[in-house]
């Protein structure tokens, strides 16, 4: 029961029926339709294979998970939010699609986009750090897509260079909705039941608990242990930082360290950091959430003056890192 699929699971497909006349079938696809190859990486609890869909040959990205581990983990319920969580998002570029899933005696199978460039945080670390026009071209992608999903009213919580994927084309592909938050989707006409599970029925601010990453983790997540769409948007700001300079703003020995940085908003700007991103950067590491910049505001900042957003970003060929 825990592992009833929803949707997603089928594919469409026009066949020709006996009296000529084109008709839809719903196939459900299951993991003989693939042929697994390579393991792409691993995670806690996953394994990301290669696969090609025998029908199409077109290849995808399949992660599966081991119910038998996810178990005994007591990792179910972010098992269920990464897939609730992907299947609200499937119209944006910039956001790993979720195809298919099913399920086997022993496993849990998700069917993904191929993101061959492999992870932002690589390819930073394989640079160093990246000139203003590779940030600019980076931050706009990760921005774009954060609109998006704000929109349909997820916050991902965990936004980081590791989290980022690139395609073959070397354009963003947001990750790792594990511990997405899910408010009420906007774009539902059906009134929906308030989510006692993960906040308690309380507002579209409150979390329950620690989640993410103490480097990119927000101040109010440490001090009122709430999480909204400004929490993004203070991830977005270390991110910033972290590609022009090579490193996150906050970071220390321990996690405890790095959150005290954090809440005392301790950090420096090396010698010529960019005066357009300094400002950009500043307006996003705010303490107070309701005084830091908004997606909008971000996109009309001077650092990003002359920058595409929208469908013609994602047509645009990404800068040669440098
Ligand atoms: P953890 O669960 O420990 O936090 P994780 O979130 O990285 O790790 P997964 O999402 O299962 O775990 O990914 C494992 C690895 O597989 C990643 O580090 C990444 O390198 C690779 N990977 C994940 N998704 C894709 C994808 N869509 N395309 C290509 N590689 C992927």
């Amino acid at each position: 029961e825990e592992w009833k699929d929803r949707g997603a699971a089928v594919s469409l497909r026009k066949e020709v029926d006996a009296e000529g006349r084109t008709v839809i079938k719903s196939v459900k696809k299951g993991v003989r339709d693939f042929s697994f190859g390579r393991v792409l990486g691993e995670g806690s609890y996953s394994t990301v294979y290669l696969a090609t869909d025998r029908q199409t040959l077109r290849e995808y990205a399949v992660k599966v998970l081991e119910k038998k581990h996810i178990i005994k983990e007591k990792k179910i319920k972010y098992v269920n939010i990464e897939k609730n969580t992907l299947n609200r998002l499937t119209e944006h570029p910039g956001i790993v699609r979720l195809y298919y899933t099913f399920q086997d005696e022993t496993s849990l199978y998700y069917v993904l986009d191929l993101c061959n460039g492999g992870e932002l945080l690589g390819v930073l670390k394989k640079t160093g750090t990246f000139d203003v026009e590779c940030t600019r071209f980076y931050g706009a992608q990760i921005l774009d897509a954060m609109e998006y999903m704000h929109s349909r009213g997820v916050i991902h919580r965990d936004l980081k260079p590791e989290n980022v994927l690139l395609d073959d084309q070397m354009h963003v592909k947001i990750t790792d909705f594990g511990t997405a938050k899910l408010l009420p989707d906007p774009r539902d006409p059906r009134p929906q039941a308030p989510d006692m599970g993960q906040n308690g029925g309380q507002d579209e601010k409150k979390a329950a608990s620690f989640v993410g990453t103490a480097e990119y983790v927000s101040p109010e997540l440490l001090t009122d242990k709430s999480a909204g769409k400004p929490s993004d948007l203070w991830a977005f700001g270390c991110i910033i930082y972290q590609l022009l300079v090579g490193r996150p703003p906050f970071k220390a020995g321990t996690e405890y360290l790095t959150f005290q940085k954090i809440v005392n908003l301790e950090y420096e700007f090396p010698p010529g950091f960019p005066p357009a991103a300094r400002d950009l950067v500043e307006r996003c590491l705010v303490l107070d959430p309701s005084r830091r910049l908004t997606v909008e505001h971000i996109k009309n900042h001077e650092f990003f003056d002359g920058q595409m957003f929208g469908k013609e970003l994602w047509r645009t060929k990404a800068p040669r890192l440098r």
